[in-house]
C-alpha cells in the first residue's frame, strides 16, 4: 500500500504559506524545543494530495457504501440534514469559554436534550458529558460508588454482570475498583434468577445489564431481577446500547433501573465506527443526581440583566452538582454529536417509537428471511438460532456451530465470505455464550430489498466450499489479517528509515 511519505514528488514544496510576521530569532523559545531538522513533510502537489485521500476513502467500507449489519453497534443511516444543522455558525463557531449570555441558544438545546433523554429513559437527571457508552458506564458506576461511600456502605465491593454482557460492563466496573461477579444465562438466553438470588447480598453495589440483552431477547423477568438487587440495597445499571429496540415503548425507569447510559451514536444520529466520535450521556434517578459530573444545564427565571438575553422568558445556565465525582471530559461533552442527535430527535419526536418498531420488525424479518433462504438452498442445517427464542428484538444471533462441526466452516469464514459479497460482516464471536456466534442488526433504515438480497447472499456464502472460504476475503484491499498478531503488536507510526 502506498503511503504519503513514500511520494518524493517534485523538488520544492506543494504548499505556500504567508511569510512569518516575526523572525524565528525574535521568538524567545527554549532552544531545546526548536527543531534541529526540517519536518519530513511529503512533497506533494495539490492534485496528488487530493488523489491520495480520495484513493484512501475508496478503500474504506462504510454505511454509505453498503449494508452494515454489525450487531450491537447499530450502524444506521445518518440523515445529512443533521450535519447541516450541527455546522450552523451559531453552533459550530462558538467557544466553550464564551459567557453564558452568548450561549443561550446552545444551552437551551442542551437543556432540551437532557430533558428528552430523561423522558426516554424514565430518569430524573441526565448529564451529556461522557463521550462514549463505555465512559458513561464508568461515570455512572463511579456516581453509585460515591453514593454508597457517603452512606457509609463501603462493604459493597462487587458488581454483578450476566455472562452475555458486553465486555465494557465488567471493564468499567473493574476500573472503579469493583470485583466482578458473573452470573450464567439460562438455556433460553435470559438471566437466571436463581443464580442472581444466590449471589445477592449486602456486598453487591450494582447489577449491570442491557435489555433487550445482547442476544436480542427481552428480559421478561427484569422487574423481578431489579427487586432482588434492590432488596439487598444494590443499584440497577442499564446498558443503553440497545435503546434502538425500546424507544417510546418502555424505559429503564419502568424496569426498575437507577442509572443508564445512552449511546447517542448508536440510537440517534451520529456517524461512528473506527472508535468514534461518540456521545454517551447518562441518566440517573434523583438520589444519584448530586454525584453527576458537571456542568449540567438548568432552566430558570432570568434575574436582572439576564432577561435581555433570555429566550421566551427563560434563562439557561450551567451548574455543578453538589457532590459531583468531577469531570470525565473536557468542556461540555461532544457538542457536535449532541447537536446532530438533538436535530434527529426534533425531526422525529414521538415518531421515535415507530423507529424502534421498524428496527425490531426489520430484525425479525431478516431472521426469517435468512432461515427461508438457507432452507431453499438446502443449507439450513448449517445454522441454528443463538437462543431458543422465537421473537428477537432489534438484533438476533445465529450459531454457525453446525457448519463448523460438519464442514469446518467457522463464523469467521462466513463473515469473510460476506465481505467478498460487498457487505460489512455481522459481529462475530459475541456474545460469548453462543458457539460460533454471528450477531446481526439490520436497523430500521434498510429496505426490504436490501434485507432479501442479503439473506440470499448469506445462503450463497454457505454453499461455498470450505477451502475457498478459508481464503476469503479475496476482493478487499487487505486480505485476511492476523488479528491476534495485529492487536498484540501495535504499529501506529510509519517506519521511517532512520
Ligand atoms: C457499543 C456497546 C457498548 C459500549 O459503547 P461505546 O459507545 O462503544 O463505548 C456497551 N454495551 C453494549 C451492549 C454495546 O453494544
Amino acid at each position: 500500500m502506498s503511503h504519503l511519505f513514500e511520494h518524493h514528488g517534485a523538488p520544492g514544496q506543494g504548499y505556500s504559506q504567508p511569510a512569518p510576521v516575526m523572525k524565528a530569532a525574535d521568538i524567545p523559545l527554549p532552544t531545546a524545543l526548536l527543531r534541529k531538522d526540517l519536518p519530513r513533510w511529503p512533497r506533494l502537489s495539490e492534485p496528488e494530495m487530493v488523489r491520495h485521500y480520495t484513493w484512501l476513502s475508496r478503500r474504506n467500507f462504510g454505511i454509505d457504501t453498503g449494508f452494515y449489519p454489525l450487531g450491537s453497534c447499530t450502524m444506521k443511516h445518518n440523515p445529512r440534514v443533521n450535519e447541516v444543522i450541527a455546522q450552523l455558525p451559531g453552533i459550530a463557531d462558538i467557544h466553550p469559554h464564551q459567557p453564558e449570555h452568548h450561549l443561550q441558544g446552545l444551552l437551551s438545546i442542551y437543556h432540551e436534550m437532557q430533558y428528552m433523554l430523561e423522558v426516554c429513559a424514565g430518569m430524573d437527571q441526565v448529564t451529556l458529558q461522557p463521550v462514549a457508552g463505555a465512559q458513561g458506564e464508568f461515570t455512572a458506576v463511579r456516581c453509585i460508588q460515591e453514593y454508597f461511600r457517603l452512606r457509609g456502605e463501603t462493604q459493597r465491593t462487587k458488581v454483578i454482570v450476566p455472562d452475555s454482557a458486553h465486555g465494557t460492563n465488567p471493564a468499567s466496573a473493574a476500573m472503579c475498583g469493583f470485583e466482578i461477579v458473573e452470573i450464567p444465562s439460562r438455556v433460553d438466553g435470559r438471566i437466571d434468577l436463581d443464580a442472581l438470588r444466590a449471589v445477592a447480598d449486602d456486598t453487591i453495589a450494582v447489577m449491570m445489564i442491557t435489555n433487550p440483552n445482547t442476544l436480542g431477547l427481552f428480559e421478561k423477568d427484569i422487574l423481578e431481577a431489579s427487586s432482588i438487587v434492590h432488596s439487598v440495597g444494590g443499584q440497577m445499571y442499564y446498558d443503553g446500547a440497545n435503546f434502538n429496540a425500546i424507544l417510546g415503548i418502555t424505559s429503564p425507569g419502568l424496569m426498575g433501573f437507577d442509572a443508564v447510559h445512552f449511546n447517542l451514536h448508536k440510537t440517534f444520529s451520529q456517524p461512528h465506527g473506527g472508535g468514534g466520535p461518540g456521545s454517551g450521556p447518562i441518566g440517573v434517578k434523583a438520589h444519584l443526581a448530586e454525584f453527576l459530573p458537571g456542568p449540567l444545564v438548568e432552566k430558570r427565571t432570568p434575574v436582572g440583566d439576564e432577561s435581555k438575553h433570555a429566550i421566551d422568558g427563560a434563562w439557561y445556565g450551567w451548574y455543578e452538582p453538589e457532590h459531583s465525582i468531577g469531570k470525565v471530559q473536557q468542556w461540555h461533552g461532544n457538542a457536535g454529536a449532541i447537536i446532530r442527535c438533538w436535530a434527529y430527535y426534533r425531526r422525529y419526536g414521538s415518531g421515535l417509537r415507530t423507529m424502534s418498531e421498524h428496527a425490531v420488525l426489520n430484525a425479525n424479518y431478516l431472521r426469517h428471511a435468512i432461515h427461508k433462504a438457507t432452507k431453499k438452498a438446502g443449507v439450513d442445517h448449517m445454522v441454528v438460532d443463538g437462543a431458543e427464542a422465537v421473537v428477537a428484538k432489534h438484533e438476533f444471533t445465529l450459531s454457525l456451530g453446525p457448519a463448523k462441526e460438519a464442514f469446518g466452516i467457522s463464523a469467521m469464514d462466513v463473515a469473510k465470505g460476506l465481505l467478498d459479497m460487498g457487505y460489512m460482516a455481522p459481529t462475530v464471536y459475541f456474545p460469548l455464550v453462543v458457539p460460533e456466534c454471528m450477531m446481526i442488526e439490520p436497523t430500521e433504515t434498510e429496505s426490504l430489498d436490501t434485507l432479501d438480497t442479503f439473506a440470499t447472499h448469506f445462503a450463497e456464502v454457505l454453499q461455498v466450499d470450505a477451502e475457498t472460504l478459508h481464503a476469503a476475503p479475496i476482493t478487499t484491499p487487505v486480505r485476511r489479517v492476523d488479528e491476534v498478531y495485529a492487536a498484540r503488536n501495535l504499529c501506529l507510526r510509519h517506519p521511517f528509515d532512520e
